[in-house]
């Protein structure tokens, strides 16, 4: 019996419900929790499928996550909460001999700054315990990883250059909105830039380097050197990589909206008095931005997210390799009702916990997603929802800056 709990509710967490109830014979029983348990409900009624049950956990408590994984006996958590609670789910985990995934790497809530030791120091617990913990199988991170192993699987001897490239060239209509929690989205890109060079981390203003880039079905877009979780362990796990970069499109509308709300200091993530209360700008500011969950029904347009490498290819030939998935924001919301950026990172995750379910990814320990064959994994993602293309020895484009 392959029973889930999905913790997390929001864009993501809707996705990842949706995906999994179309695969009764994988997902056998379905829980989706979160603290707002109206918020489940409303998920577990829309999708209307017996075996799809609610039910409500502070995921910040080892105590409230423990409490839940004994009351349902899950088989795997698929974490879509925030990146927060992260640690209290894998700890939760050990405890009661649960298998893990989750889509973002951890990240302290007082400070803005994300990176994997955190989570890779559980390693050791989870492979004595037999259990797996699945790293960062969204999108970026997740796909863009997969896309990687595929590329050095079959066609690469030498991966040399890699640059992740996602493009939204949707439009909500409205003037300023994330497309994911707005929090976590804002602390990531007001962050500094960095990029692995030669052996290092190179470190660049935020959003200071950028270049157009041309986008599958779109066209060109300004695309902005970002830092990016999946970089840390795929320059690990293929140490032919010389440079490894991520960018991602902005329009100047929402770059003006960014300044702006740094400027005011609307993005501070410390406390500050209101009126003899401690609130958190940004947490504020949450509260009155659109909700990225609305804003599927108005979203026109695609995302096109992908891997650009080159190298020497298995005869030491020179090598470029594009690999990239379009995906559609009406097709997402007819579907699910969210918009593609919840939608691509949702399908993923149900199918990394389809792969471990069904046997095909059975690695140990606490792994990131290129660690596993991604052949069973491209496989199901491209009949799930999000098919995927590749061009061979192309123009990457990404040569035009070299920093
Ligand atoms: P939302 O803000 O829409 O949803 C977050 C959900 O988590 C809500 O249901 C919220 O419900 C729940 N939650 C928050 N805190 C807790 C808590 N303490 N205990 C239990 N539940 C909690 O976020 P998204 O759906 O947009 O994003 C979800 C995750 O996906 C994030 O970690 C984000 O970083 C990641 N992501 C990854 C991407 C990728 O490609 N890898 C791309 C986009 C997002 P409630 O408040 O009721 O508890």
């Amino acid at each position: 019996m392959n029973k889930v709990i999905i913790i997390g509710c929001g864009g993501v967490g809707t996705v990842v419900a949706h995906k999994c109830a179309q695969h009764p014979e994988v997902f056998n029983e379905i829980v989706i929790a979160a603290r707002t348990r109206s918020k489940c409900e409303a998920v577990a009624k829309a999708i209307g499928k017996p075996n799809v049950s609610v039910d409500t956990v502070d995921a910040d408590s080892v105590e409230q996550l423990v409490a839940l994984f004994n009351r349902h006996k899950p088989v795997l958590v698929i974490n879509v909460a925030l990146p927060y609670q992260d640690l209290t789910i894998m700890e939760a985990c050990l405890q009661c001999g649960v298998n893990y995934l989750d889509t973002a790497n951890y990240e302290p809530k007082d400070e803005a700054h994300f990176e994997y030791s955190w989570q890779w120091a559980f390693r050791e617990r989870f492979e004595k315990a037999g259990l797996t913990a699945i790293l960062g199988c969204g999108f970026d991170p997740g796909v863009s990883g997969v896309f990687t192993a595929y590329a050095a699987k079959h066609y690469f001897s030498a991966m040399e250059y890699l640059d992740i490239v996602d493009c939204n060239a949707g439009n909500h209509g409205k003037a300023f909105a994330t497309n994911f929690n707005p929090e976590i989205n804002i602390r990531e890109i007001t962050q500094n830039g960095r990029y692995w060079k030669d052996g290092q981390w190179i470190t660049t203003g935020p959003l200071e380097v950028h270049q157009p880039l041309t986008y599958p079905n779109i066209g060109e877009r300004e695309s902005y050197l970002l830092y990016h979780e999946e970089l840390e362990s795929l320059v690990l796990n293929y140490p032919t990589i010389k440079r490894a970069r991520f960018w991602m499109t902005f329009g100047q509308e929402y770059l003006t909206h960014l300044r702006v709300i740094q400027n005011i200091g609307m993005a501070r993530i410390d406390e500050v008095d209101y009126q003899g209360t401690k609130i958190v700008p940004l947490q504020f500011l949450k509260a009155v931005l659109p909700n990225p969950q609305d804003l599927g029904a108005n979203y026109h347009g695609e995302t096109s997210i992908g891997c650009r490498i080159s190298g020497k290819d298995k005869e030491g030939k020179a090598l470029t390799y594009y690999i990239y998935n379009n995906c559609s924001h009406e097709e997402a919301f007819k579907e699910t009702g969210m918009q593609a950026v919840s939608y691509t990172t949702g399908v993923p995750a149900m199918v990394g916990a389809m792969m471990f379910l069904t046997g095909k990814w059975d690695l140990k320990g606490v792994r990131n997603v290129e660690e596993f064959d991604p052949d069973p994994f491209l496989e199901a993602l491209a009949v799930n929802g999000l098919p995927w293309h590749e061009i061979i020895n192309g123009d990457l484009e990404v040569e035009r800056i070299d920093n």
